[in-house]
């Protein structure tokens, strides 16, 4: 489904951290946010999942007008950098969750069809009796994506999702990732401080400096026509 950010602006203490941001992300795409530390990214992620409340613009779910609605009722799957699994639930039970908390609630028999299909295209189905201390950093980062899945949400916010991984595990989750979001067709957005990570991931990559977005283009393009210096800068050279 089609996200877009219409002239979006949050603020924190009256001061805008966010003014006039205009962002579409389109259906099937998985665009890479990608700018330093304190420029807005999280911010921008929490404000299309219903954590924060825009104080001006909308945002749009398809034709729908979301920006009023609460997180519960925006089908939106996250993955953030602290996995934050449920300690003492399952594997199983951790994926279930969000469907044992839906409305209507499905049936035991749906949420165990739901839970085994998302497994098995993460491939953890062998982990799901397990609980989260007893998997590693990249297997708890498979169940929090699982879980983020299991409602097949409109979009899926990934931020920095890779940052507590090691350099291997990373290389291996940045193709994962990649490969679950080309075989479901979601909607994602990846929020990175890490141009390789956006460029090697991600269709388009949006540039993001002090709340404003600079530019936005294919790896190939932004490596190839870089609209000011500050782009150039950040990139570096090719990968
Ligand atoms: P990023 O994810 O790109 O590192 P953030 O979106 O977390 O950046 O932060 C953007 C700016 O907003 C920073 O200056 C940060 O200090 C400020 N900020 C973020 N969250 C809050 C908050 N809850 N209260 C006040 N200021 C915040
Ligand atoms: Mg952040």
């Amino acid at each position: 489904m089609r996200l877009q950010l219409q002239n979006f602006t949050k603020c924190f203490d009256g001061t805008p951290v966010i003014e006039g941001l205009d962002l579409t992300v389109e259906d099937g795409e998985m665009l890479a946010l990608l700018g330093p530390s304190g420029c807005g990214k999280s911010t921008t992620l929490f404000s299309i999942c219903g954590i924060y409340r825009a104080d001006g613009g909308r945002i749009m779910f398809g034709d729908r007008d979301v920006s009023d609605l609460p997180s519960q009722k925006r089908n939106v799957g996250v993955v953030f950098q602290n996995y934050a699994l449920y300690p003492h639930l399952t594997v199983e039970e951790n994926i279930a969750f969000p469907l044992t908390v839906q409305k209507p609630r499905p049936s035991k028999s749906e949420i165990a069809r739901e839970v085994r299909a998302i497994a098995e295209l993460i491939h953890i189905e062998n982990l799901l009796e397990r609980r989260p201390a007893q998997l590693s950093g990249g297997q708890q980062q498979r169940v929090a994506l699982a879980r983020a899945l299991v409602r097949k949400p409109d979009v899926l916010l990934l931020d920095e999702p890779l940052a507590n991984l090691d350099a291997k595990l990373r290389l291996e989750m940045r193709s994962e990732i990649r490969r679950i979001q080309l075989e479901t067709g979601i909607t994602a957005i990846l929020v990175t401080h890490d141009q390789v990570e956006a460029m090697s991931m991600c269709d388009r990559v949006a540039i993001m400096d002090k709340g404003e977005i600079l530019q936005i283009a294919s790896p190939t393009e932004m490596y190839r026509n870089p609209v000011n210096k500050f782009v150039a800068g950040f990139l570096g050279n090719p990968p």
